[in-house]
């Protein structure tokens, strides 16, 4: 016998909807890339993203048709976000960090037919355009006054909005329905698209905005700093009009100072970013002496959080840490290190340990670690093996590539190792790819990774795994020295002493001006493999 309840499908226009219904005045506010401040409300917000959508049928943008956007976080990629998806349409966010060759691929793979773009892309676009044959329609996301003189066919937003009146009804599309496609960054190979549905960004939205995640609510002033274009900015422009917070949209600004001021000016309670963005942020907030005032929660994911990262921004700051974990195919929310009951009375030192490692799992979301032979390993903190995850809002298979099961009994292989404890917290210890095999035993390069960033001397570290005649592999340390700093190899690996069991304490130490990142801003460790493979045999 079936329930006698309503059947409403989850779509993303019901969240600008209920967002402009119960939360119409709630403000956004976006740096743009004009320079100024824009701010309106979640009620302008729905009525321009109707008008938006009009636009995009009048531009003959059919149902299921790729619109591609190459725009910072503001309130016009935020129109599109609803616009597009909402109108059966799929948003295809690009990271415009990626190479033009990369960009022309992915545009070509995705089959993209219309391009929206913010003014700083203008240069890009300009030199791409020729090679995107497949793109129909390029919108400057600005005003007439910006488009260039001469510039042929480029429309321009406002243009666009203008013509249209807002008498739009979103269409009741079944929720199964491909809302958005992201490409996974691609240090492996070429990018793959996972193509999210309605119904996992709302589920997602839901995990997002639970207590035991982020926390979002009407309460809080949002501010993605974790970009639009990299995994829906961490599915925040969806929970944002789900719950009804105040949005601030950082716009192509990242500086610490320049973030420090807006937060505080808007006064935001909860900001995500990557560790190497928050980095900037607190040697600001240093360097000028400063404290986060409103700031409550500190989103940190993408890559591992250094335990120096959370004490400063818990001790110093007073703001408490949410490490989070997660990738393009789970949406990306897979865990977060939000503290069960049974660790308030704890030491801040056991508090710390457990806040630092990567997190657990809400309710929609499931993991396992397995061995070698696809063995599930036990939960015991120590034991770490291949992450699998399954859940509500993870992908099934890649976009364009159905012929193929990327799923191993219907897990999903994330790639990452890890361990996870009996209270399911998990603790990525590497990613696969770049573990370090000594003698046959793993050595986790994140810990020595943090250890290393822990020394006041350093800004950023790498370890790698090299060639060794007898271990097969050995860790090696790549580090960056603090300006004026002049701390030594030996220096460095004394710091290791007790920290670590010996055997895990680097071969040898090798200071760098800089470490490669990729698009995403996270460090790129097979170029450093390639150059250094042979350091300890030569
Ligand atoms: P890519 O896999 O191409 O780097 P993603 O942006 O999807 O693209 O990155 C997902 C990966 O980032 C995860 O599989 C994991 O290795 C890493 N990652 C994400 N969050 C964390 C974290 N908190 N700690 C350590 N690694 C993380």
């Amino acid at each position: 016998m079936n329930g006698l309840m309503m059947h409403r499908p989850l779509l993303v226009s019901s969240l600008l909807t209920h967002a402009a219904r119960h939360h119409g005045r709630q403000e956004i506010v976006s740096r743009r890339a004009e320079g100024d401040l824009h701010r309106y409300t979640f009620g302008d917000l729905a009525v321009r993203s109707r008008k938006l959508a009009q636009a995009l049928e009048s531009l003959g943008v059919q149902p299921g048709t790729r619109v591609a956007t190459l725009a910072w976080n503001g309130y016009r990629h935020l129109e599109l976000y609803y616009a597009v998806s909402g109108s059966g349409a799929v948003l295809h966010t690009l990271n415009p960090r990626l190479h033009p060759d990369q960009l022309e691929w992915i545009v070509a793979d995705a089959e993209d037919t219309a391009l929206f773009f913010d003014l700083t892309f203008l240069p890009v676009i300009e030199e791409l355009a020729p090679r995107l044959t497949g793109v129909r329609h390029f919108v400057l996301m600005s005003d007439r006054d910006h488009l260039p003189v001469g510039s042929g066919a480029l429309l321009a937003y406002e243009d666009l909005l203008e013509a249209q009146n807002g008498n739009y009804e979103w269409p009741e599309l079944d929720e199964n329905t491909a809302s958005s496609l992201c490409y996974t960054s691609g240090t492996t190979g070429n990018p793959k698209g996972v193509l999210y549905s309605h119904r996992s960004t709302v589920l997602h939205s839901f995990a997002v905005a639970l207590p035991d995640s982020i926390g979002l609510s009407a309460r809080d002033s949002v501010l993605p700093i974790v970009p639009m274009f990299h995994v829906n900015a961490w599915g925040l422009p969806y929970a944002a009009c789900m719950v009804g917070a105040k949005v601030v949209f950082p716009g192509p600004d990242l500086d610490g100072g320049a973030l420090y001021r807006l937060q505080e000016t808007e006064q935001v309670t909860v900001s995500a970013s990557v560790p190497t963005v928050w980095q900037g942020q607190l040697e600001y907030a240093e360097r000028q002496q400063l404290r986060f005032t409103t700031l409550q929660r500190a989103v940190i994911g993408g890559a591992a959080c250094p335990p120096a990262m959370l004490r400063d921004l818990q001790e110093t700051h007073g703001v408490t840490v949410v490490h989070g974990w997660g990738m393009t195919e789970t949406s990306p929310f897979g865990t977060a290190s939000v503290l069960k009951s049974t660790h308030l009375q704890a030491r801040p030192e056991e508090r710390y340990a457990v806040q630092g490692k990567q997190g657990r799992c809400v309710f929609g979301m499931d993991l396992k670690i397995i061995d070698d032979s696809g063995r599930e390993l036990p939960w015991d903190g120590v034991s770490a093996g291949h992450v699998m995850a399954q859940g509500l809002w993870v992908m099934s298979q890649y976009f364009g590539r159905t012929d193929q099961d990327p799923l191993v009994d219907g897990w999903f292989p994330t790639g990452d190792i890890a361990t996870i404890d009996a209270d399911g917290f998990m603790q990525i210890t590497d990613r696969s790819k770049d573990v370090i095999k000594s003698g046959g035993e793993w050595i986790s390069s994140i810990d020595i990774e943090n250890i290393a960033i822990g020394h006041p001397d350093i800004v950023t570290a790498a370890c790698i795994g090299v060639r060794h005649p007898k271990w097969d592999e050995r860790p090696l340390l790549v580090a960056v020295r603090k300006s004026g700093a002049a701390i030594s190899a030996e220096e460095l690996l004394t710091h290791f002493t007790d920290k670590v069991a010996k055997w895990w304490i680097p071969d040898g130490v090798v200071f760098a001006d800089s470490i490669p990142t990729g698009a995403t801003g996270k460090i790129l460790k097979s170029p450093l493999r390639e150059q250094f493979q042979d350091y300890l045999i030569e």
